[in-house]
């Protein structure tokens, strides 16, 4: 399947659609939208362009939102928060007259051919534009099995990332593009209304009841992983999302422009899990600050991360094939890896990094606090992967690692902008920096020591101890 450029079929938003099979079908009973990224039933480009569709053809629209127990490191925590998600999903797409569909499945009763049946009914089937993980792949094996027109939407990034056709060197590269682009896009979602009720729809799958069955016992039942616990702190959900946003506006905006260097838990958005699973869009969180009137610094720093900063991984990940891998990183950086390749590491077990036991007592910090709540802090997230690197075999063990742990553990940790960050720890987006040290060589340098000097590490340490038992 082409990857960039399937032109979308005439009549179609040629920013954002990617036809990834074509034909017709008449006879249809809807039209299909397969959320699997972009995890809200408002506010989603993809969602209404499925309307649109199904507006112009006269059907109702059913939305199928399945969550499987065999993705990379499956778990009760990232179960359970998207499960809070679905119970969401499942009252607002009523409220909207769609038909909405959940399947969480556990192993022994996973349907491997839902979606292709409930493809034999649809006109057409949509889906979110999602690069990373295992979207393109999951997409790639519906394309293989349906007979019916399949569209992808990117419902993920303010400009498209189609707009940007090459991979962008650095930050400084694609500011300027995006800036001249955005204005084309900064503007609030105006959503079509469902011509055609969904309510009655009839499908031929096992639909798992997220309205009124408690959410344990969906994840329970499930039999994914249940040694990582949901997090006590980050609950899932639309709701949630936008209420934390409400809460950084009148609380963290203010002085974000310095306080995002505070290692204070209020001085960040904290969005990014509700980001990555598409619970909250990035339009909707940008235009908030934008007319938040919070300072020119505060608001532009915060665009600058939401926007640039963010839509740069996602131009990276879209682009490289090779975005888990050391083989991705510029020149200068893998040679100078390679010139340190045989530098003398400090021997810490992969058990203690994971289990925030090294030797270190700073780095201990962020990894604990990413296994109690699944994310870690801003700020220490740079030197939680220059250590990491530091005492991983070779650059490629220490991405391994570094990507294993956000699987498991990082309520955000399967977004462009893991593999993008994780990368950009030996070199990605970066240029070179003197001195040149052991085992770094030219790539940017961090230690513990500075860290602590920099950062009220003993407060940081003191809130994360106490983080068991907050409830947000
Ligand atoms: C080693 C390492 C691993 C990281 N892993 C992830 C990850 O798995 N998922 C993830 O979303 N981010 C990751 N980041 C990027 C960044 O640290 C987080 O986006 C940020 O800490 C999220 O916290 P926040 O929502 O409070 O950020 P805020 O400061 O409130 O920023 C708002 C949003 O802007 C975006 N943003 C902020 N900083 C960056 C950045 N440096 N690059 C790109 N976009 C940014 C995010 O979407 C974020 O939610 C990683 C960074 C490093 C160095």
């Amino acid at each position: 399947m082409p990857k960039h450029d399937p032109a979308p079929p005439p009549g179609f938003d040629k920013r954002r659609v990617f036809l990834r099979v074509g034909g017709s079908r008449t006879g249809a009973d809807y039209v299909l939208y397969w959320m699997q990224a972009v995890r809200r039933a408002e506010s989603n480009l993809a969602l209404d362009e499925a309307i649109r569709i199904a507006n112009d053809l006269g059907l109702p629209v059913v939305v199928y939102e399945g969550l499987r127990p065999d993705y990379p490191e499956a778990n009760a925590r990232i179960h359970t928060f998207i499960v809070e998600g679905m119970r969401e999903n499942c009252a607002t797409a009523s409220g909207r007259r769609l038909r909405y569909v959940a399947n969480v499945a556990s192993v022994d009763s996973l349907d491997r051919d839902a979606l292709v049946r409930l493809s034999k009914r649809a006109a057409v089937v949509v889906t979110d534009e999602m690069p990373g993980f295992i979207f393109p792949s999951q997409t790639a094996a519906l394309a293989r099995r349906i007979d019916c027109p399949l569209v992808t939407v990117d419902a993920s990034t303010i400009v498209p990332m189609r707009e940007l056709p090459k991979k962008e060197f650095a930050a400084r590269t694609i500011r300027p593009r995006i800036h001249r682009l955005l204005p084309a896009y900064f503007a609030p979602f105006v959503s079509p209304e469902v011509s055609v009720d969904g309510a009655g729809v009839y499908v031929d799958i096992d639909e798992t009841d997220v309205a009124s069955r408690e959410v344990n016992d969906i994840v329970a039942a499930a039999g994914v992983d249940a040694s990582v616990d949901p997090s006590p702190w980050y609950r899932g959900g639309r709701r949630a999302g936008r209420e934390r946003l409400g809460r950084f506006i009148e609380r963290g905006l203010g002085h974000y422009g310095e306080g995002r260097r505070d290692l204070d838990f209020e001085s960040t958005s904290r969005l990014s899990a509700y980001l990555h699973f598409g619970f909250v869009s990035p339009l909707e969180v940008a235009l908030l600050v934008r007319d938040a009137g919070a300072g020119p610094e505060n608001t532009e720093s915060f665009l600058e991360q939401v926007i640039v900063r963010r839509e740069l991984a996602f131009n990276f990940v879209f682009h490289e094939p090779n975005y888990t891998s050391v083989e991705a990183l510029p020149d200068w950086a893998r040679k100078t890896l390679a010139k340190h390749a045989a530098d003398p590491r400090d021997d810490v077990s992969a058990a203690d990094i994971e289990a925030g036991t090294t030797y270190d007592d700073v780095w201990n910090v962020p990894q604990r606090e990413l296994l109690l709540t699944g994310e870690i802090h801003n700020q220490p997230r740079m030197l939680w992967g220059k250590k990491i690197f530091e005492w991983s075999p070779t650059p490629q063990d220490a991405v391994d690692t570094m990507i294993r742990l956000h699987y498991r553990y990082a309520l955000d940790g399967r977004s462009p902008l893991t593999y993008t960050s994780i990368l950009w720890i030996l070199g990605l987006h970066d240029r070179a920096w003197g001195p040149e040290r052991p085992i770094y060589g030219t790539v940017r340098y961090m230690t513990s020591d500075s860290f602590r000097r920099k950062f009220d590490v003993k407060g940081y340490r003191e809130r994360v101890d106490r983080i068991t038992g907050l409830s947000g």
